[in-house]
């Protein structure tokens, strides 16, 4: 029997998360809390990548119900919108091929939009796009947020990679930091 559950979307409204966010922030330790958040984030990434296959197909949106097929920046597109419609707010992708990096930049993403911590973080967003993109891919993806509610229309900037080049990125970010 097919488990129903693992597929299945629920429109939960975005303070019901937020409580449950706050909750988790303030019961657990930091670091705790940071990691149960990317988790229970990853824990939903499969379930977002077949609800994005299903919608290009059913929309028309692509011919291909294969994500990982599409060219690169019909891809940025599509799942730009996708996104966008089902409220993470507005997508963008780029990418940097020197570096071997992609970037996701997020304005008014929902997780960052009331947050008022004073080290913010997306780590629900974080985790799930580790999971989607790593389907998408194919293989163990890495996902860093470099930047959080920066500039203007607050922007978070997600920077994703295989896990090498993300190690790579991460002791470049600390050296710079120290
Ligand atoms: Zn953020």
């Amino acid at each position: 029997m097919m488990d129903t559950t693992k597929s299945h979307l629920v429109g939960v409204a975005v303070p019901t998360l937020r409580e449950l966010r706050s909750a988790i922030l303030s019961s657990a330790g930091p670091s705790d809390a940071v990691a149960a958040l990317r988790e229970a984030g990853y824990a939903g990434g499969d379930s977002i990548h077949s609800a994005f296959e299903r919608w290009l197909v059913e929309t028309g949106a692509a011919d291909t119900a294969d994500a990982g097929e599409l060219p690169l920046e019909k891809f940025g597109d599509r799942a730009a919108t996708f996104f966008g419609d089902a409220g993470w707010g507005d997508v963008e992708f780029s990418h940097d091929e020197d570096e071997g990096v992609a970037m996701i930049d997020i304005t008014n993403c929902w997780e960052a939009a009331g947050n008022d911590a004073e080290d913010p973080g997306c780590q629900v967003t974080t985790g799930m796009l580790a999971s989607f993109f790593g389907k998408i891919a194919g293989y163990p993806v890495a996902v860093l947020e470099t930047e959080c509610c920066h500039g203007d229309g607050s922007r978070c900037r997600f920077v994703m990679g295989n896990a090498e080049v993300m190690n790579y990125k991460w002791e470049q970010i600390k050296a710079a930091d120290g």
